[in-house]
This record gives C-alpha cells, structure tokens and sequence, in this order.
C-alpha cells in the first residue's frame, strides 16, 4: 500500500507540470473588439450608392469605389470576414432589414455613453459628454483584473484618446493603450519603428490616431503577452463620417475588417487561445439614414438639445442613432443563435458585458446582478 500511494505520489508529481501547462491552454479567453460608429447599413447592405454617387461626400474617383458596388454581395465586397465567417460561423443580431434588432439604451447616442453601456452592462444617464472624465462606474474590464486568473492579463486598446478616462485607468491601473500614445513593452525593433512612425507619420484628426496603430500595438501585445482578455477600439470610421468622407468610411470599414480577420487566424493560429477564445464585435452608436446628410452624425434629441447643440438643426435628434449591431463567433456561440431579438425585442449594447462574461465561463452576476442578461446566442 506505501508502495502504491509512493507510486501514485510521482505519478502526481511528474504529472502537475504538464497538467499546468494543458489548463493554461485550456483558459478561456475574450477578444472584444468596437468599431466606432459604424452603421448596420453599411455592415449588411455595404457601400450606400447614393452615398457614393454624391461628389459631396465621396471625394476619390466614383470608379475607385466600383469594386463595392459591382458585386454580387455588397455587405461582402466591404466587410468580407464579418459577412462570410462571422456572419455564417458565428452570430451577427441587428440588421433591420431582416427584422433582426440591437439598440442602445442610453438616451444620448454617442460614444461615452456607448462604451460605458458596452463596457459596465448599463446606461449611466450621468455619462452625457464626450470629455475625458474619469469613469465613476466600474467596467467589466476592470472587474475582471481583480479575479483569479485574470490578473495582469486585461489589456485594452483604442485610437480615441478618451479610453483611459472611460476605462479609468488611473484607477482601474489597466494597460490601456489610446490616443497617441507610445506602447511600452519588452523593447524590439518592431515596436520601436511602430512607435517612431506613430509619432512621424500626418494624422488626420486631434484626439484619434489612425486605427493601423491601436490594431499593430494590440497584435503586438497578443503575441508578446498573450494576455486573456484583449479589448480593441477602433476609432477612424466616425470621424470620417462625421467629416463627411464616404469614401474614407467606406476603405476604413474593409480595413478594419481586415484587421478582425487577422485577429480571429491569430487565435485560431495559437494553441493558448483556438478553441477556447470567444470574440464579440459591436458598435457603440448608429448613425442617420434621413435626411441625406444625416448619416454622418448621431445623437439623441436630448443630446440635441444639450451637449450635441451643434447639432439641434435636429430637434428630434438623429432619427436611428440609436441603432447598433453585435456579433460574436468561438467555440460556445451557437450560429443559430439570436433569432429571438426582433423589432419588438431588441437586442441591447447593454448585454454585451455579461456576454463577454458568460463567454469566459463566468457567472456575470458575481459582476453585477443588474446588468443586461446574455445575449441568446450560447449552444448551452
Ligand atoms: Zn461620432
């Protein structure tokens, strides 16, 4: 019998090591991914031809765009990965012309309050600017630092300078990488020519760098890191919009899922993250359909009249900014999934967090019991 629990006794101890590599393999993990913005229209009609046909807000050559409007498939011509993989792989809720429904539920339909919907599980109504205050609520994000397992392993990126405030990294102490900032890390000469050229090349806007940048330091950091949980914010496609440059939407859509289709075959590439990595793509606000011009902006009728005034030539507010999109795709989203939220039920941003939760095998009400529920779209 000594003998015996003596055997058992190396076998246990010659396994451990190897038993601790194969459940650091096995660790569920989350790529949660924002495309600032960026409206169902475009993700499931693609390119809008009067959009394209009008040299106001197409300033490229009308044939430069032809490749998205002589297809087949427009929403594919634009966003092949989302369409083909996720939209057939995984689950994609929100395209109104199916009947399929995501809103916010904030009041104000725009970005903060957006992300703090996406990144806390509710609307904050005191969240009504865009300045970079630092979040009094607790993200997700932030929680999940503090559990076991997860510590050090969360990091986010963004090119809208405003993340470290919504993320309140001052408090939170999370790595988030926004704005223009340098990425520190293990020094290399990948990273020091990414954070040289980040400072040299001309940017187009004050407070969001080009989203090349937040997408070459969030790869580098998987590769390097391999953290569990990787939040990306990409951030050009509102302000091309904004500035009224459809053409500039159009190519930093197709860019943007190029970059998601690089993420998910890194993943799928990498024996610590394929098969049990989840990754959720969403959007934090509509945009407009009519008048014409509307598709450049967003905001409520509240924010209209308050913080947005600029824009109270809209006293109803932006009529559908309030319309969003979510989709995810991993080894537990059931593609047939979400067929639940319709024009009567509508999917919201404010479940996302506790999706992302339910993804990485948590109960999401350890989080917070008041949260939005998971989206239906798990297999079990
Ligand atoms: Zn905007």
């Amino acid at each position: 019998m000594i003998r015996f629990c003596l055997a058992l006794f190396i076998l246990a101890s010659l396994m451990s090591p190897a038993q601790a590599d194969q459940s650091a393999e096995k660790q569920s993990r989350l790529i949660l991914v924002t495309i600032d913005g960026l409206r169902w229209q475009e993700l499931f009609r693609g390119a809008d031809p009067k959009l394209v046909a009008d040299p106001k807000y197409n300033h490229d050559q009308e044939k430069a765009l032809a490749r998205f409007l002589n297809a087949d498939d427009r929403a594919a011509a634009l966003m092949p990965f989302m369409t083909k993989i996720v939209g057939k792989n995984g689950v994609i809720i929100g395209n109104r012309d199916a009947g399929s429904c995501g809103q916010v539920t904030n009041e104000w339909w725009f970005s903060y309050p957006g992300y703090n919907e996406i990144l806390t599980g509710k609307a904050d109504d005191n969240i009504n600017s865009n300045a970079s205050i630092d979040n009094p609520n607790t993200t997700f994000l932030e929680w999940l630092n503090e559990q076991a397992g997860f510590a050090k392993s969360v990091y986010a990126f963004g090119s809208w300078d405003a993340f470290p405030a919504i993320i309140n990294a001052n408090r939170s102490h999370l790595p988030v990488n926004a704005g223009f900032m340098a990425l520190d890390g293990e020094p290399s000469a990948e990273l020091d020519v990414l954070n040289r050229l980040q400072s040299e090349v001309a940017h187009p806007f004050d407070t969001v760098r080009h989203d090349a940048f937040t997408h070459e330091f969030a790869r580098y950091t998987m590769r390097t890191k391999a953290p569990r949980v990787l939040y990306i914010a990409y951030g050009e496609t509102d302000d091309f919009a904004h500035e009224g440059r459809y053409d500039q939407v159009l190519y930093s859509a197709q860019r943007t899922d190029e970059f998601i289709r690089e993420l998910w075959a890194a993943a799928q590439a990498d024996p610590q993250w394929k098969g049990h990595t989840t990754m959720i793509i969403t959007t934090d606000h509509g945009r407009g359909q009519t008048p014409k011009e509307a598709w450049r902006h967003h905001a409520s009728p509240r924010a209209t009249q308050g913080y947005l005034k600029s824009l109270n030539t809209y006293p109803d507010g932006i009529v559908g900014s309030d319309a969003v999109w979510m989709a995810a795709i991993g080894p537990n989203i059931n593609p047939a999934g979400g067929k639940a939220y319709d024009m009567a039920h509508c999917a919201t941003s404010s479940q996302v967090a506790a999706t992302a939760l339910k993804a990485l095998g948590l109960n999401w009400q350890d989080y917070d019991p008041t949260i939005g529920k998971p989206l239906d779209i798990f297999k079990h």
